[in-house]
């Protein structure tokens, strides 16, 4: 769908002076993700973090000549030919024009809300639906104030059925989607804590998120759920309610029934009157209740030619991650196996983008045809062929019989084979090298076969990390804070041992402004991976002045002897003005020069050119503590003395910071020029302060399960004896992998499909053993030994220590699986 300029002015409501005339059909808000500058609307958006206006030179640069402003910033004027549109608020612009694109369209539109499994219930009703209706959808899950309009601008007039997921975390913020979606159709899939802190309670919560729902002809939901339907109820909405239940015969949706069997589930209901029985593949309830919302939609849309009992079998479980993986011969493998289609695509080779540092890997994408596209195939994979070169893939590898088809449209290297059999068999199967490799495929090709051979083969234990948990933490963080004040971000340590690489590049990624590791080799891995921020190197030697140079790290100096050390060093090497970070003792009493040095340091500073003061800061030793507060004080007394001194003296600004995580929660007001963010990046608040997600989850599986008889011991030197008949699992993680030997004899406990399970016996070298008596665990079931359901600080607590410890005590062989929800 295409719109001039001048169309767009109209809609939106913008100022704009000597229009040049331009068609846009693209509306991007991330300059990251620019693909097609000659149509892309640029929207300069403001939020907490960022600010869009910042990015609009270098769009310019790369040839986007459209811009939605706020702020008409006089370095504009010297840019050409491009359009500016000014409006008040660019945000509400990108709704406004969204609103607008939808009513152009006369069709039956799903809107999803709800706490849960918006994501499954969409990709259900496309799973469900695509053969029948040409439908246009929320790509992944973009449900937010800005995934709305950007995915109801996809909408086009071969569309015959929209589905769309809404999610707010703010009240009033379903006034501004509902116009953008206007639903004709409304589920509401449940109501829960999530995003709860900015609502005064549940039923307000819920009563907003129904606001969507005014204009629908029909809504669904759960009626047995009491609590949402009185809120239907008082919403005045009980009239258009398909409440479907398992205890109300009258119900329009009647669920007699729910038969789980091993691997899947029975339903029988009552549906228009006729009993039907369906069979899916799943067994878990979230699975059950969403296909049951699913029901009730074919229910009132009555699709009718096809076979519905049969679709229902053929349910796919939704795939809602990209997996990074270290893969053989120096690959990293990138699996996307969530629907396959060209947005998705998209997202894809943009995240793959965002994981190409090293500059010394190849970009390879394995691709299979794209099914069910609604498009005629030579001009989809025209389309395709377009945006994997503009988003500088090296290497296409096709896989199906369109493909090969249709390959020559690709202009880069590239192969094409029938089928993923054809291609497992090829000798370039097993010459990948150096590669970061893009895996997307629809299901039918079963592209895992191409993982499992492609991914290194490890130990069963890892260490799972969520980098979008990371990028919410950091983001959390810098919203507490002024928005011109500097984050570093702590990865010494091998980033708390979650792995410093995958989390540098999020984080270099996400425009985090500095990252500081303990010793210099860290920091030269760092740039090896290709990360080109600052870089501060807290504990530098005197013998690693060479890596430092090399990698241009910059210094913490602690003491003259360093400092003079470095001068002369950079006076050897013709260096001028290299930047250091002056650390400055405040109570703490390890390393640091004494607030009185500071007259001293300035002189020594001021006879020199090889090192320029960066920064000056200090730490503080028990931030996290109210009972240590008036020595946090006075230690944050001595160093803005100390700190506004030096910056007199040496007469050019320095930037000045003392916070570390708790610092941030509990003394906002000394944020400063810059904080250092350590624990709370990875979830973890040392104050207890909400809203942290969790990081990393330590996970491994259960080898085997012996039935021990009562009396027997369990392990080495007989210290756990089963006064009962037991089951008892063995699963392959043991001290040498960072599992304190203290947890032993049900010193600690791990967690089995959300059940508590102790530990028994001494804890091995590479395994140990748990009772899992009260379970129904098998042999193969997932376990873990921290992560969400588990928290790092109940192991610490138990082991009288800090989570900190408990975090960098992972062993390194235990794998680090990186992934994005
Ligand atoms: C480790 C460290 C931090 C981060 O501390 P957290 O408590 O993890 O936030 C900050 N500053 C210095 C000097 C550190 O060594």
């Amino acid at each position: 769908m295409e719109y001039s300029i001048k169309e767009i002015v109209g809609i939106i409501g913008a100022k704009a002076n000597n229009l040049q005339d331009s068609t846009i059909s693209i509306l991007l808000t991330d300059s990251r993700r620019l693909s097609f500058p000659e149509q892309s609307l640029f929207f300069a958006l403001k939020t907490k973090t960022n600010d869009g206006h910042r990015y609009i030179k270098e769009l310019y640069k790369l040839r986007v000549r459209n811009f939605v402003v706020s702020d008409m910033l006089p370095e504009f004027e010297s840019l050409q030919d491009a359009n500016f549109l000014v409006v008040k608020d660019t945000l509400k612009a990108l709704q406004k024009l969204a609103a607008y694109h939808r009513k152009r369209f006369n069709i039956p539109v799903i809107g999803i809300t709800g706490s849960n499994g918006k994501t499954i219930v969409k990709e259900f009703l496309y799973q469900l639906l695509h053969r029948e209706f040409n439908i246009v959808r929320s790509p992944r899950s973009y449900n937010s104030q800005l995934g709305v309009p950007l995915s109801v601008w996809q909408m086009s007039e071969k569309n015959t059925l929209g589905i769309f997921e809404a999610g707010i975390s703010q009240p009033d913020e379903m006034e501004n989607l509902r116009p953008i979606i206007a639903p004709t159709i409304g589920i509401i899939t449940n109501i829960g804590e999530a995003h709860q802190e900015n609502f005064i309670s549940t039923t307000q919560k819920c009563l907003e998120k129904l606001t969507l729902f005014n204009d629908c002809e029909a809504i669904i939901y759960d009626g047995d759920d009491a609590f949402i339907s009185n809120c239907i109820e008082s919403a005045c909405l009980s009239h258009k309610a398909i409440a479907w239940s398992r205890t109300d015969s009258e119900a329009p949706l009647y669920i007699e029934a729910i038969e789980k069997k091993e691997n899947e589930t029975v339903i029988r209901c009552t549906l228009l009157g006729l009993t039907q029985k369906y069979v899916i593949p799943f067994t878990d309830d979230a699975s059950i209740e969403n296909v049951i919302h699913c029901l009730a939609v074919m229910l009132f849309l009555k699709p009718t030619s096809v076979n519905g009992v049969e679709k229902f079998a053929q349910l796919e479980p939704v795939a809602m991650r990209l997996d990074v993986k270290q893969g053989i011969n120096n690959c990293m493998l990138i699996n996307d196996t969530y629907n396959s289609d060209i947005n998705s695509l998209d997202i894809a080779l943009d995240f793959q983008q965002s994981r190409h540092v090293d500059k010394n890997l190849k970009c390879t994408l394995i691709l299979s045809d794209i099914l069910q596209s609604g498009t005629l195939p030579k001009s989809l994979y025209k389309k395709v062929a377009d945006l994997v070169r503009r988003k500088k893939i090296d290497r296409i590898i096709g896989i199906g019989r369109d493909l090969k088809e249709y390959g020559s449209v690709f202009d880069m290297e590239k192969e094409f084979y029938n089928t993923t059999d054809d291609f497992l068999k090829s000798p370039t199967f097993r010459q990948f090298k150096n590669e970061l490799i893009l895996l997307k495929g629809s299901r039918h090709f079963h592209f895992e076969r191409i993982s499992e051979l492609l991914e290194k083969k490890v130990h069963e234990t890892i260490l799972e990390v969520n980098l979008d948990a990371v990028v919410h933490n950091f983001n959390y963080y810098r919203s507490k804070l002024k928005p011109e004040t500097k984050m570093v971000c702590m990865v010494k340590a091998f980033g708390y041992g979650a792995g410093s690489y995958e989390l540098a590049k999020t984080l270099q990624e996400h425009r985090c402004d500095y990252l500081a590791v303990a010793v210099a080799d860290e920091g030269a891995e760092l740039r090896k991976e290709g990360i080109s921020i600052p870089i501060i190197v807290m504990n530098p030697e005197f013998s690693s002045f060479n890596v430092l140079f090399e990698n241009n790290l910059e210094p913490e100096i602690y003491s003259f002897r360093l400092l003079d050390a470095m001068i002369k060093e950079t006076e050897r090497r013709g260096i001028t003005s290299y930047p250091i970070h002056i650390k400055i003792d405040t109570g703490m009493h390890r390393l640091g020069f004494q607030p009185g040095d500071v007259p001293a340091i300035c002189e020594r500073l001021k006879e020199q050119s090889g090192v320029t003061a960066r920064s000056v800061f200090s730490h503080l030793v028990g931030s996290d503590s109210s009972i240590f507060d008036d020595f946090t004080k006075k230690q944050l007394e001595i160093f803005s003395a100390a700190a506004a001194e030096l910056e007199n003296l040496l007469e050019y600004k320095v930037i000045k910071h003392i916070l570390n995580s708790a610092g941030i929660e509990r003394f906002t007001d000394y944020q400063m020029d810059m904080v250092r963010l350590g624990i709370g990046l990875y979830g973890v608040s040392a104050s207890g302060m909400k809203g942290l997600r969790n990081v990393s989850t330590l996970r491994t599986t259960i080898l085997q399960i012996q039935h021990v008889p009562a009396g027997d011991s369990i392990g080495y030197s007989r210290k756990t004896y089963v006064d009962r008949d037991s089951r008892i699992a063995i699963i392959p993680i043991g001290y040498a992998d960072g599992l304190d030997r203290h947890f032993s004899n049900r010193g600690g406990e791990v967690s089995i499909g959300g059940k508590r399970c102790p530990i028994v016996g001494n804890i091995c070298m590479d395994a140990c053993m748990i009772d899992v008596t009260d379970t129904n665990a098998q042999e193969g079931d997932p376990v873990i030994v921290f992560g969400e359901e588990l928290p790092v600080s109940e192991l610490s607590d138990k082991l009288k220590t800090i989570p900190y410890e408990i975090l960098t005590s992972v062993s390194p062989r235990v794998k680090r699986v990186y992934y994005r929800e």
